[in-house]
């Protein structure tokens, strides 16, 4: 049998269903699922469903279809005229269609969708007849029936670029609109009268021709299938590319094509269309929460023509709380539209997206889908769905993409200097967190602003889908117009970033790049300060702190992560104080503690002076004299970190970086150095000179330094136990794990590894101790180390991948110097991502394998970690729990995020299987 390219729905019944989202797209297998579930048969006006694979055929083929879709689609069409009790292209009776888009996941706003389809001069008078003389309304839907047909298939499908923004198709006829408004004193559309817009859309179709060369077709099939091919063209148009490539879409899959019967929410007092969530997408609380229109047309309601209204009192807020709402206006229609949703998110184990319409009283179903939300929303509902018993607590974890962690992890206006300035204006709070940057009013201004690595907020009247690389590029997105379920605010919450919208106090002047509000004027380039949270508009650049960590919701999740997880998370820690606040975050211990931070920065003014003093030392003796001065400043700074993390491992690197990098360069800071050696400045700067190294990355430091130095390892391995020793006294539990970097060779570690034993057994003497708990082991950083792992791990009792440096020398890319090329090879799609932040898996994730596999067929409980960046990396961290290491190690804030990538692994390997 030949494959079946249409699938319809109605009546009852459908040949689709929810799990067909890659046959049929997201619209089309949920519009499948409401209209055919034996749970839902829910009002859902009838159509069909041309699958993606034709597209994907479509594309292969030069544009052509697959053999027999044409008579497939007509027989569709005779089931929908039978259902109707129409016939599409009659003159009596005729029936309209929507040509929808609707790819596998949803791309708000980046495809085409024409409404209206089937009016013609022929089917006009039928129309008219059918809705009971209602010139007013057909013509209205035939004004825009030829504005969209002209602009997605007449202009974008045929791949006519306007020189600008103002010649396009759409924005010229559009121009025609307002000067008859103008001229005749309206102010909205719906103040047309019937014979405006029976002489408009003459008008328009001289523009049409006039612009574009050809008649707007007049014949019900030919516009059937104009339409087709544009939904199609349009995933290969320019925005829904753009959209892809940042939502990592791949080309492949193609969208669907959906043909449905139309329902007019414009046909009257009694008629209207709307969007609502079955929970309040901005905070997540549970609640019905939505906008409608009231003699309006489908794309009304996001486009921001007019204000739309609350559906109930919950949706009202400060722009629209004078506005009736639905449930006022139409109370049964609400009750109706109230059980469908609940019923609809019981359905889906989910919050739900729904569009409605309800013509003459008559409420219809036209789309459902998974609810976009941010990030604390996100939060809120796995929480509250797992106690209404609507999901499980795995089902909870899933719920939060560790993008939308992060949110609840974002900075936000620090509230103690917040609450001392005044809000120029307030918009309703699209997207969480604070943000200030600059403002620009163009997409592209803030593309190029944010090129020069300047902090932008890009202000519009309103987006659109063009506008999506700048929305990108932007710390924060303001709008003037447009409600919660505005292109706006829908693809803020989808990317977790801070936005208002509706913001109406603000005026802005393009022409000029002003932006009046509050009686004053900011220009270009001038910052103001975002709380999407709340709404609030501010001058200037406000200070940002990071979110506060006594969030109980989150402490909650994450408890449900850690329940679910089998890898270890710890924290990358160089104080005692960072310690103790990854301990908050709920680190499980220190995968990487430097001990050379001591040295840089607050503080470190004395035992930076003892190091530079060892340095420079030539002699053993001298260099065991300065050591131990030093002494008493490591110990201290090891001590106060494993009592932090009492009870939990505490990795403590030795020495790294080259000691050339510690040499003043100050001569005030030489002098003195000379003078305390009792050297002369001559012989220091020989000695200094002699420690230069023509690439110190790669040269004496490391183990190196352990090996040609002993008395530093001495030093630092002596300094760790003795800490341990004292805190044992005292009661604790600490647990120290001894790494030596830059190892290469074993024979190198089992040099260390002598070292060790030896202090180990003069401390245990020292303190009168039978044990102290550790580990000795090594960093695996160099790629001939994870050849090496059955050697190492005869003597190192943990491995712990150094990444960072395990991509660069694994590479030969210079972590410090990538910048010149890297963005085109990210272009140029001959690398996918950034290796230092995402493991490379082929390649260097093939390295950490080796190394595991060989490791541990010597030694079986071979402890083994990371502790590079990627290590807080959500795709990292997913590698690294199916390689079958212990523990990962981040930087402190990104610790909820490992905890919650690595129960997602858990989970997705459970699917897997
Ligand atoms: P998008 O994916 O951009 O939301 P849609 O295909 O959902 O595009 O359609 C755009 C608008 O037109 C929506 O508001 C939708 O509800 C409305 N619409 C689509 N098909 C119909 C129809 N058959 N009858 C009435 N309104 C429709
Ligand atoms: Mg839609
Ligand atoms: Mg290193």
């Amino acid at each position: 049998m030949a494959t079946k390219n249409v699938y319809f729905f109605g009546g009852g019944k459908a040949d689709g269903n929810e799990s067909m989202k890659n046959l049929l797209g997201g619209k089309g297998a949920n519009l499948a699922e409401m209209a055919g579930h034996k749970e839902l048969r829910l009002p859902v006006p009838p159509g069909f469903t041309i699958t993606t694979e034709v597209c994907t055929y479509y594309y292969k083929n030069k544009k052509k279809y697959p053999k027999g879709l044409r008579e497939e689609v007509e027989k569709a069409v005779k089931k929908i005229e039978v259902l109707m009790g129409k016939k599409f292209a009659d003159p009596q009776n005729p029936l309209l269609v929507s040509v929808r888009s609707g790819a596998r996941r949803s791309m708000p706003g980046m495809m085409e969708t024409v409404l209206n389809v089937g009016l013609t001069t022929k089917t006009i008078p039928g129309m008219i007849k059918q809705s009971n003389g209602n010139e007013r309304f057909v013509y209205d839907a035939y004004r825009r029936l030829i504005t969209m047909y002209s602009d997605v298939v007449m202009e974008k499908a045929a791949g006519i670029e306007p020189k600008d923004d103002e010649s396009g198709i759409r924005k010229q006829l559009e121009k025609i609109m307002n000067k008859m408004k103008k001229d005749n004193g309206y102010q909205f559309d719906t103040d047309l009268k019937a014979q405006d817009l029976k002489k408009l859309c003459e008008l328009y179709k001289a523009k049409v021709k006039e612009v574009l060369k050809k008649e707007f077709p007049d014949n019900a099939y030919e516009q059937l299938w104009g339409g087709i091919g544009a939904v199609f063209s349009s995933w290969n148009g320019k925005r829904a590319v753009s959209y892809r490539r940042i939502e990592r879409i791949p080309d492949e899959w193609g969208t669907a094509v959906n043909v449905q019967t139309m329902v007019f929410g414009n046909m009257g007092k009694d008629s209207a269309t709307g969007v609502a969530f079955t929970r309040n997408p901005g905070n997540g609380e549970n609640a019905f929460y939505g906008e409608f229109l009231i003699n309006a047309q489908g794309e009304d309601v996001v486009a921001g023509i007019r204000t739309p209204a609350p559906i109930n009192e919950y949706s009202k807020s400060e722009h629209n709380k004078e506005l009736i709402s639905l449930e006022e206006a139409m109370p049964k229609i609400y009750k109706e539209l109230y059980g469908y949703q609940r019923n609809l998110e019981k359905h889906y184990h989910d919050m739900q997206d729904i569009e409605f319409t309800i013509e003459k009283g008559r409420l219809f179903m036209l789309q459902c889908r998974v609810g976009k939300r941010n990030g604390p929303a996100a939060v809120r509902m796995a929480m509250d769905m797992l106690k209404e018993k609507l999901i499980k607590k795995e089902d909870a974890a899933m719920r939060v993409t560790p993008a939308q962690l992060d949110e609840l992890l974002h900075p936000i206006i620090d509230p103690k200097v917040e609450i001392t300035h005044k809000a120029l204006a307030k918009g309703l709070p699209a997207g969480p967190g604070g943000a200030s940057g600059q403002i620009v009013f163009s997409a592209q201004e803030a593309v190029n602003w944010g090129k020069q690595g300047k902090k932008v907020i890009l202000v519009r009247e309103e987006t659109n889908p063009e506008d999506v690389e700048g929305m990108r590029a932007a710390q924060a997105i303001l709008t003037a117009r447009g409600g919660m379920t505005s292109h706006a605010a829908l693809v803020a919450r989808g990317w977790g970033k801070c936005c208002i919208v509706g913001c109406g106090a603000i005026h802005i002047e393009y022409a000029k790049k002003e932006l009046h509000v509050d009686g004053k004027v900011l220009k270009e380039g001038d910052w103001v300060t975002l709380n999407g949270t709340k709404g609030n508009l501010y001058e200037g650049e406000l200070p940002m702190m990071d979110a506060g960590q006594e969030n109980k919701m989150l402490t909650d999740f994450l408890k449900i992560c850690d329940s679910i997880k089998r890898l270890g998370v710890r924290t990358n820690a160089d104080t005692p104080e960072d310690a103790k606040r990854a301990r908050q975050f709920g680190a499980e211990g220190i995968g990487l503690f430097r001990t050379e931070h001591m040295f840089y920065g607050k503080g470190s003014e004395e035992p930076l002076f003892r190091l530079r003093k060892m340095i420079i030392s030539k002699t053993e003796g001298e260099r065991r004299k300065a050591l131990e001065e030093l002494f008493p400043y490591v110990k201290k700074d090891i001590k106060g970190t494993l009592e932090a993390m009492d009870g939990f491992p505490v990795v403590m690197r030795l020495l790294d970086p080259p000691l050339h990098e510690f040499v003043p360069r100050d001569p005030a800071k030489l002098q003195d150095l000379a003078k305390e050696l009792n050297i002369s400045l001559e012989e220091l700067n020989n000695r200094a000179q002699g420690l230069h190294e023509s690439n110190p990355m790669m040269g004496h430091r490391g183990v190196r330094l352990g090996v040609t130095y002993p008395e530093i390892s001495e030093m630092q391995i002596r300094a760790v136990f003795e800490a341990a020793a004292e805190l044992l006294k005292e009661g604790k539990r600490p647990y120290p794990e001894i790494m030596v970097p830059v190892v290469c060779e074993a024979k190198e570690l089992n040099d260390q590894l002598e070292i060790a034993k030896k202090i180990y057994a003069e401390v245990l003497k020292k303190y009168n101790l039978k044990k102290i708990k550790h580990l000795f082991g090594t960093m695996i950083e160099i790629p001939r180390a994870a050849f090496m792992g059955a050697e190492l791990s005869k003597s190192a009792e943990f491995f712990s991948f150094g990444t960072n440096d395990l991509t660069q020398m694994g590479f030969g890319f210079s972590r410090d110097d990538i910048g010149g090329f890297l963005p085109d090879y990210l272009n140029k799609g001959i690398l996918p991502d950034d290796p230092f932040q995402t493991i490379d898996q082929a390649g260097i994730g093939e390295l950490i394998k080796i190394g595991i596999q060989r490791g541990r067929s010597v030694r079986r409980d071979l402890e083994v970690g990371i502790c590079g960046e990627h290590g807080g990396e959500p795709q990292s961290v997913e590698f690294c729990h199916r390689v079958k290491m212990d523990y990962v190690s981040c930087s402190p804030f990104r610790v909820p995020i490992a905890k919650l990538s690595a129960a997602q692994a858990v989970l997705k390997e459970k699917i897997k299987k």
